[in-house]
């Protein structure tokens, strides 16, 4: 083929585009589509003629990205976007587009991410349909509308952040930082439900002796800061795996997964020894008593009882005792 030849192929390849782009066009005009143009991000028409790769669109989406219209090379190309998808959106998008070209699905839906000229990720909300086939059924034509749907995605984020932020707030003890009542309590029925793929589970109920003395004679400000020290001394001495609560003014519950009563134990006096060796007031150290019970009881409440019944057999015999 003569390089004329060529010329006047691609020219007519580029007339039937055109051609059927302009059919679309006055077939959408004679159906009297009247599709208002203010909706929030609206960014308007696009029209891809698959056959010559060439897409007609709004300019306004290459401005939403930062760029000028005089900075833009005419007619902006495919490439212009996908090169600056994101990386993790590129496959959704491509698979998306390929199954909607296949026949699989009704339309061309998606929602990614394009880095803008500031270096910025703006998100777009990407809707079209093949609207014209040939005699074997191949795409000619597809037309969709974009949205800018950044400004939607950031309150999205703000909110669920938001929510984080209230949930956690809601299993947190103001004071001490570790879980409160209701939090230690589900964490617990986690571990219940967990036994089923996890050996065993102990619990300590922990108690600081006469801590009423403590607040009667230095106040509740001095209480509430070795509520505080104490809370953080338990912390230190756990695993990742383990968890603890407020359950009351000055008891901790400690849940330890996988754990039996004997390794329970151990944990738990190495929490009593550091506090009575680190935590003290005018010079006399403060000391915690605790109870630990070995899973199983009857009920949860059941389950917490039974160490409560130990907690209260090492103040019985004195203090400064696990049980
Ligand atoms: P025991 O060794 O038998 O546990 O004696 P105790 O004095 O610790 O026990 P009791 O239950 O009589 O008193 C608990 C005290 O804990 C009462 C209260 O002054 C104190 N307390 C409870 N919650 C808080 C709190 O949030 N802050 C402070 N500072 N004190 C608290
Ligand atoms: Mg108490
Ligand atoms: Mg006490």
């Amino acid at each position: 083929m003569t390089t004329i030849e060529k010329k006047i192929l691609d020219l007519e390849k580029q007339i039937e585009a055109q051609q059927r782009l302009i059919d679309h066009l006055l077939d959408e005009q004679n159906k009297g589509d009247t599709l208002d143009y203010s909706w929030t991000g609206n960014l308007g028409r696009w029209y891809w003629d698959v056959p010559t790769n060439t897409v007609t669109f709004n300019p306004l989406k290459a401005q939403a990205l930062g760029y000028k219209l005089s900075e833009l090379k005419q007619p902006i190309g495919f490439d212009f976007f996908t090169s600056k998808l994101h990386p993790d959106d590129y496959e959704p998008v491509m698979d998306n587009m390929r199954k909607h070209l296949y026949g699989e699905t009704h339309v061309y839906d998606v929602e990614y991410r394009i880095k803008a000229k500031n270096g910025e990720y703006r998100f777009f909300y990407d809707r079209g349909v093949v609207t014209k086939r040939d005699a074997l059924n191949r795409p000619l034509l597809l037309s969709g509308i974009v949205f800018d749907i950044t400004e939607r995605k950031q309150n999205e984020h703000q909110l669920l952040e938001e929510k984080e932020r209230l949930l956690k707030r809601s299993i947190t003890d103001e004071l001490t930082k570790v879980f409160n009542y209701r939090g230690i309590i589900d964490d617990l029925k986690q571990a219940i439900q967990d036994l089923d793929y996890q050996d065993n589970l102990s619990i300590l109920m922990l108690d600081i002796d006469d801590f009423k003395q403590v607040n009667d004679t230095y106040g509740h400000i001095k209480g509430d800061e070795i509520l505080k020290t104490i809370a953080t001394v338990i912390q230190k001495n756990l695993r990742k795996t383990d968890s603890v609560g407020r359950y009351g003014g000055e008891e901790f519950l400690v849940v330890f997964r996988n754990t039996g009563r004997i390794q329970a134990i151990e944990i738990s006096n190495r929490i009593r020894k550091e506090v009575e060796q680190t935590v003290s007031i005018d010079q006399k150290p403060v000391t915690i008593s605790g109870g630990v019970f070995e899973y199983p009881g009857s009920s949860l409440y059941d389950f917490i009882h039974q160490a409560d019944i130990n907690l209260y057999e090492a103040k019985k015999r004195g203090k400064n005792k696990i049980v």
